[in-house]
């Protein structure tokens, strides 16, 4: 079988939609026919080089669609299902998911990072060479081999282009909020960065029934955005901004600060405004070897800083919630798309990203 993906072959270079070849599925496999594939700035930072994977590789890591066939053994989903894919499937019985961090599981992360499946192999090629898996999905194709703990299956009413972004921005924001951080009813919570990851910290804040959200970016839009999303106070990220924080907080700072800008400045701001005891959640990212200095005082006061890569998620259990939350009308999804492409658009839409111009951009395919 051969299928359309968009191939990264060089770094700085735009991806090529080319023709792959997919090889016979193994045991666990389920194929997965792409119904829409949203672009996450973690798929920016590969083709930029900022985090560095085997090459060729196909991008894409927030994918929905229907389960088109499964590998022998496959017994949680079947042909015909609809579901979110996870870019953190787990073996379920390694140290780490023992211990109830499936984030770490020791095959997957061996694995991820070669560009295979967990069971260290990969099933594209082009060419008769191998072609690389991205973060055990590669959703920006027309179809996506996942292990069967990558498939999670949701209501079949929720469309594809909403269903795609519970699989990483969604679960990213929401899931830091309500799952790693646990906020309370009441809290205060500020978010700095109000990109995708960063209006979900705010809506996932409005869900736990925070009663002070505050939203903190550079861009007048972006705030302005961020009120439809649950922030009840939108602080501009000046010099102005801890005072600003600590008025709204009766003086100590905010109960839970999450850090979404992927900045130097953004992770000092949020130490400076979570207050004394209070949770620091770290999700942006910046380029792995750079150094990133922090006033020492900013760290005391027994704060807890938690560097987060996917809120906590445990996909089975939090997919289908996040997809009932849509369909009850209580998280915003519609909101999040600023465009819908296909995939021979798919450079276009990442340069909207680069240029910060787009929230996210949705790859839909016939379906
Ligand atoms: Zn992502
Ligand atoms: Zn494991």
């Amino acid at each position: 079988m051969e299928f359309r993906a968009a191939v990264l072959h060089e770094v700085g270079k735009p991806l090529a939609i080319e023709r792959i070849g997919l090889a016979d599925l193994h045991r666990g496999d389920v194929l997965v026919r792409i119904g829409a594939s949203g672009l996450c700035h973690t798929d920016l930072e590969v083709m930029q080089g900022s985090v560095a994977y085997p090459l060729p590789i196909v991008l894409g890591h927030e994918g929905a669609g229907v389960v088109q066939a499964v590998g022998e053994g496959v017994t949680q989903v079947a042909p015909g299902d609809h579901v979110v894919c996870s870019w953190n499937p787990h073996c379920g019985h390694c140290f780490y998911c023992e211990r109830d961090q499936p984030i770490l599981c020791e095959p997957f992360l061996a694995n991820q990072r070669q560009g295979r499946l967990p069971d260290g192999a990969t099933r594209y090629t082009l060419g008769g060479r191998p072609v690389h898996h991205f973060s055990v999905m590669s959703s920006h194709a027309e179809y996506c081999v996942v292990p069967e703990s990558g498939a999670v299956r949701v209501p079949r009413e929720i469309p594809f282009d909403r269903a795609c972004l519970i699989g990483c921005g969604v679960m990213t924001g929401v899931g830091a909020v309500a799952r790693l951080a646990q906020v309370e009813a009441g809290a205060s919570v500020a978010v700095i960065g109000c990109g995708a990851v960063g209006l979900n910290c705010l809506q996932g804040a409005r869900l736990q029934r925070a009663e002070t959200i505050i939203a903190i970016d550079t861009d007048p839009a972006k705030l302005a955005m961020a009120r439809g999303f649950g922030a009840t106070h939108a602080v501009r990220a000046d010099e102005s901004a801890i005072e600003a924080v600590k008025t709204l907080t009766a003086g100590r700072g905010a109960d839970c600060v999450f850090e979404s800008a992927g900045a130097e400045a953004a992770m000092q701001l949020m130490l400076e405004c979570v207050r004394p005891g209070g949770q620091a959640v770290i999700l942006g990212k910046t380029n792995v070897n750079r150094r990133v200095s922090l006033r020492f005082g900013s760290l005391m006061g027994e704060k807890r800083i938690v560097r987060s890569s996917y809120g906590g998620a445990r996909p089975q259990r939090d997919f289908p919630w996040l997809a009932q939350l849509y369909l009850d009308g209580e998280l915003k999804l519609d909101e999040l798309i600023s465009r819908r492409i296909g995939l021979e658009e798919i450079n276009a839409g990442f340069d909207a990203m680069a240029r910060g111009e787009i929230v996210r951009a949705v790859v839909t395919f016939a379906c």
